[in-house]
């Protein structure tokens, strides 16, 4: 472990600056009890970034994060920028950073927990005991192709995307999903749509390929349509879902909603040289400022840029603790249903970071 780590923190707009002040408030709460220390630096993005500087991602924000361990991110947008050019618009910064940082694969854990089987949109019996990592190609495929555009042909006006995926954009991903599985219960599930799709069919020969240098991780491949109803059937058969840029991003908020909540998931957005950590959630306009939001996934957030980037697994794994015991108090957010009176945002980050810190001083003390 380093002395010392410097944590790029971009808040963004709407709750984002609420939610961040808490996961930073963990990080230095367990800075007090085990070390290292953290810098914390601030950068713009999004629309505030877009009120002071005319750009969704400013320069000095590239150069802020250019020299960080890792990023931290809110959440960007807001009603008030919806009216703005395509290029102008908030969602714009986060993409571009995601570019320059090359983070090509998105990971998103989605575990239920206990206490909170009861409130997802499935019977809690169905869901309990889900532990999944959806493992995104996040830089290609659909979203990134050429040819794309509208254009006319034969007197009408055609939509076009293409979907292209090089044989080293599969590699890569593929790798870090199997290197995640032997962390975790090695299960691969490779979800592609190679009945009908040429560039499906190139992906689940890449990954069966590298799979050959995981002969300890199983690997299965399942069409996107049968993975999406599984993961309703039989969410707890899934470990590490692997697939590319379009159907992971769908496939994710699907499995999201098994949680029940979405203030409760965080995200980690890996490449070679940098990593970017923010909840799923967005900026949430309609509770912005009123101490409502749920710090939970923006924490948790934390805990994966402890695991992923800074190697710190004992803390991450402090912070997952606390939010589950914390929840098994029956504390709760306003949106989690079952409280009359609900508690704020700071108070959960101060009982979240309380915790932790207890978790850390036992771990510590046992071991002396
Ligand atoms: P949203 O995720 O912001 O909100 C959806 C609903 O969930 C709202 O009712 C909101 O109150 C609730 N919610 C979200 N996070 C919560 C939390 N932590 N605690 C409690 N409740 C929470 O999605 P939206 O309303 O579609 O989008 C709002 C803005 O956020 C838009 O401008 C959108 O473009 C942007 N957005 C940004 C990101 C990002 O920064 N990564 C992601 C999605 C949406």
């Amino acid at each position: 472990m380093q002395s010392l780590y410097r944590i790029a923190v971009l808040a963004g707009d709407g709750i984002g600056p609420e939610v961040t002040a808490e996961a930073v408030k963990v990080l230095k709460a367990i800075e007090e009890i085990v070390g290292p220390s953290f810098r914390f630096q601030s950068g713009l993005i999004g629309g505030c970034a877009l009120d002071q500087t005319a750009s969704p991602l400013p320069a000095e924000t590239i150069s802020i994060c250019g020299n960080s361990h890792a990023v931290l991110l809110g959440a960007v947008g807001g009603p008030q920028w919806d009216s703005k050019r395509p290029e102008l618009r908030p969602e714009q910064g986060l993409l571009q950073l995601r570019q320059r940082l090359g983070l090509y694969v998105n990971l998103r854990p989605v575990r239920v927990i206990d206490s909170l089987a009861g409130i997802s949109a499935l019977k809690a019996d169905r869901v309990r005991g889900t532990d999944l990592v959806i493992v995104r190609e996040l830089m290609g495929g659909i979203y990134f192709g050429n040819p794309r555009g509208i254009f006319a042909k034969d007197g009408e006006r055609m939509g076009v995307n293409t979907e292209i995926y090089r044989e080293h954009e599969v590699e890569r991903v593929a790798h870090r999903a199997f290197q995640l599985a032997r962390l975790r219960r090695r299960k691969v599930t490779s979800v592609d749509k190679a009945n009908v799709l040429e560039s499906s069919r190139l992906w689940r020969e890449v990954v069966t390929r590298i799979g050959r240098s995981y002969p300890d991780v199983e690997l299965r491949h399942l069409y996107v349509d049968n993975c999406a109803m599984q993961l309703i059937d039989k969410p707890t058969s899934f470990d590490v879902v692997l697939t590319n840029n379009m159907f992971g991003d769908i496939l994710s908020d699907e499995a999201a909603m098994l949680t029940g909540s979405i203030g409760l998931l965080p995200s980690a957005s890996l490449g070679e040289h940098s990593a970017l950590y923010e909840p799923i959630h967005g900026s949430a306009p309609d509770i912005a400022g009123r101490n409502r939001a749920n710090p939970i996934a923006s924490m948790a957030s934390a805990a994966l840029m402890l695991r992923y980037s800074l190697r710190m697994e004992t803390a991450a794994a402090a912070i997952e603790a606390a939010i589950e015991r914390v929840l098994k108090r029956g504390v709760r957010t306003a949106e989690l249903p079952g409280k009359k009176r609900p508690t704020t945002t700071t108070r959960m980050g101060d009982l979240i970071a309380e915790v932790t810190q207890k978790i850390l001083k036992s771990a510590h003390s046992r071991r002396r």
